[in-house]
């Protein structure tokens, strides 16, 4: 790993005592876990399209089970998934970050939980979690703006025997539908609390380096990290296997993050 990305990343990680680090993954740090991206390039990715038009509320509205359905498959293809080599890496630069009396935190854009099983601390989970359900009713204690069920906890035995709207499990409160407590596409990061947007964008202003990990560019968090970042002038750079349509200001390391974060981490050790 001698790309020039690389180096000034390096560099600019080891740079002065009071720099604080934040890092953004998207699907492509999970992709060597066997999850597939939800719109990139990877075979897996052939459904995409279906995920924009169906993951929505709008969709959601028009029919839950088939909402639920998608979910629930995507839900068991990241329960059998494990952290691979770029998790680690990021749990390891973590400890060596607080060892130094530095800040790092992990804002990822990732439903699964591979950052938590890896062990990540300073986690953000901004596009929520499929570990967890909600109340799709809003003001609901157990729905938005704070609340939440354990997916481990809700019964889909009526709804895999027959999945329909009919089926699909209710609110132990007040008998709404619930919901995957996922950020859909026509929906706002202000609409749930555990998505930690304020805490988010604090982190981006304290942060002198931010590294984005296998994530495309232009939407949702990663642009308003990206004006946060360009504004205060922090270095920003990008590891990903292909960086294509970069914006500027990001330096480019072109790699796989679960070969780069390692390479990272073990030369900082060193
Ligand atoms: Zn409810």
């Amino acid at each position: 790993m001698t790309s020039s990305g690389f180096e000034a990343l390096l560099e600019a990680v080891r740079g002065p005592a009071s720099v604080n680090v934040l890092v953004i993954t998207g699907a492509g740090i999970s992709l060597a876990s066997g999850i597939p991206t939800f719109r990139g390039t990877d075979p897996g990715a052939v459904w995409s399209n279906e995920v924009m038009e169906k993951g929505t509320h709008a969709f959601f509205q028009r029919a839950p089970h088939e909402s639920w359905k998608m979910y629930l498959q995507r839900f068991e293809l990241a329960r059998a998934a494990k952290p691979n080599a770029a998790h680690r890496a990021l749990v390891a630069w973590e400890a060596w970050q607080e060892a130094q009396g530095r800040g790092f935190a992990v804002v990822t854009q990732n439903v699964d939980s591979l950052h938590e099983d890896a062990g990540s601390r300073q986690l953000v989970k901004v596009h929520g979690s499929l570990r967890l359900a909600r109340c799709s009713a809003q003001g609901c204690e157990l729905g938005a703006p704070r609340g939440t069920v354990p997916m481990a906890s809700v019964d889909f035995s009526a709804f895999h025997a027959s999945p329909s709207p009919e089926t699909v499990p209710r609110c132990p409160r007040c008998d709404s539908r619930l919901r995957p407590h996922v950020l859909w596409f026509d929906e706002n990061y202000t609409e749930h609390d555990t998505y930690e947007i304020e805490r988010t964008l604090i982190l981006a202003r304290q942060s002198r380096v931010i590294v984005f990990v296998g994530t495309s560019f232009s939407v949702g968090v990663t642009e308003l990290v990206y004006r946060r970042g360009r504004k205060l002038d922090a270095r920003m750079f990008s590891i990903d296997p292909s960086n294509a349509s970069l914006d500027r200001g990001i330096e480019p390391v072109t790699a796989r993050a679960e070969e780069a974060l390692p390479e990272l981490v073990r030369v900082l050790q060193s």
